[in-house]
């Protein structure tokens, strides 16, 4: 009988595989196309790559969208925590930046209101500047 070699990647190996192809994606994805995308590299179950993806978001890699149900990487390598959004809701296009006076804003609400937050993700939905100017033509 042949044993079967279970090839069993570490989480560290495995968060960077999904972290670099998640910033390779470039857009918004669900841990499903996420799989898909992987497929060459490895076969990886849906719990796997959640947990990847909470580790990722927890060490400020990656956010998720939860407006759209999705997950995308972090475009600022230092923040704390907060990270506000604009997407598309004609072409998906998501763009990440940073407003730290309305960040500032809202934990001084928390303080006073005693609400401690464990997460921040502010998600503006519209349209972007390509799609507003397509829509006049
Ligand atoms: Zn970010
Ligand atoms: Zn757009």
């Amino acid at each position: 009988m042949t044993r079967k070699l279970t090839k069993r990647r570490a989480a560290p190996e495995q968060d960077k595989m999904i972290a670099d192809a998640l910033r390779d994606v470039g857009r918004p994805v669900s841990a499903y196309e996420l799989i898909e995308e992987l497929r060459d590299k490895a076969s990886l179950a849906p719990q796997t790559v959640y947990r990847s993806l909470d580790r990722l978001i927890a060490d400020g890699q990656a956010h998720r969208l939860e407006s759209i149900n999705a997950f995308v990487a972090c475009c600022h390598p230092s923040h704390d925590g907060a990270a506000v959004f604009a997407i598309c809701n004609d072409c998906g296009t998501v763009t990440e930046f940073a407003e730290p006076a309305a960040v500032d804003r809202l934990r001084a609400w928390a303080r006073k209101s005693k609400f401690a937050v464990e997460t921040m993700t502010l998600e503006l939905r519209g349209r972007c500047r390509d799609c507003t100017a397509s829509a006049q033509t």
